[in-house]
């Protein structure tokens, strides 16, 4: 179980206006509650961050699936699983092909045949995330392909996406996505989780199964993994959720 080093506070104690943006926003479940919970401990930035977020969705200028792209790739980058479900999901509702949504989670995304917008967009997203300015060739490379507005809308794009990520994991605000526990008791090391998802799963010393790291995106190739595991090891499990049941709703992400 996560334990949040700031405790979502449930709907009944949002202010008002959150609460109706959250009403007006889609319904996401666990992760979007714990999210607008936590924000919720200060109601004004609450309001700031999300009317930026919708700024960003309904008025952005970036087509939807390079304003996908960006934020899947932001969030592997900063290693946010609930930023990361989130988008995979947009990224399918948009028609965008898998093997193009797992290339934003490579560590070189240039295995995919992406456009020339989405690659340079992508090489930009790997330093902005980190919080490099773009070098001088790459910046002229994008101003060749986008208007300044939208340029301008890529950098706070990128922004706001990673300071979500870096405040849901800073906080250890369980997501909306299922987290993965592996069972090295049942593993029998065959190996298909290495070969199939090498960021994630790793061979330990005798041979058994373990997470290269503690928390991993829960991404299509994990997921893969999981189902081609022969013995049954790895486990996708329920998102935590420590406010209210999740709840439906019209509207578009914030986040
Ligand atoms: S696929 Fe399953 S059995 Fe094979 S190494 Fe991975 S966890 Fe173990």
């Amino acid at each position: 179980m996560v334990t949040p080093r700031i405790t979502p506070l449930p709907p009944d104690a949002w202010p008002p206006a959150l609460r109706a943006l959250l009403h007006a926003s889609r319904q996401d479940g666990a992760g979007r509650e714990n999210l607008f919970g936590t924000l919720a401990h200060h109601p004004p930035l609450a309001e700031a961050w999300l009317h930026l977020a919708q700024v960003l969705t309904h008025q952005g200028l970036l087509d939807a699936r390079l304003r996908e792209l960006a934020m899947l790739r932001t969030a592997h980058r900063l290693r946010s699983p609930y930023v990361r479900a989130r988008h995979e999901g947009h990224a399918r509702d948009l028609g965008v092909p898998p093997a193009a949504v797992a290339a934003t989670a490579a560590a070189d995304p240039g295995v995919y045949d992406w456009s020339a917008r989405e690659a340079a967009t992508l090489r930009a997203v790997d330093l902005l995330s980190v919080g490099t300015a773009l070098p001088e060739a790459l910046w002229h490379e994008l101003a060749e392909m986008f208007t300044t507005p939208e340029l301008l809308e890529l950098l706070v794009l990128v922004g706001q996406c990673a300071m979500v990520c870096t405040t849901l994991n800073t906080l250890h605000t369980p997501g909306g996505g299922p987290t993965v526990r592996v069972d090295a008791e049942r593993c029998c090391s065959a190996g298909q989780c290495v070969s199939t998802a090498p960021e994630v799963f790793a061979h330990d010393e005798d041979g058994l199964v373990t997470l290269v790291e503690e928390r991993p995106a829960v991404t299509d190739r994990l997921r893969l993994a999981a189902a081609l595991c022969p013995s049954g090891a790895i486990h996708l499990t329920a998102p935590a959720h420590l406010t209210a049941p999740a709840r439906t709703t019209e509207g578009v992400p914030l986040s």
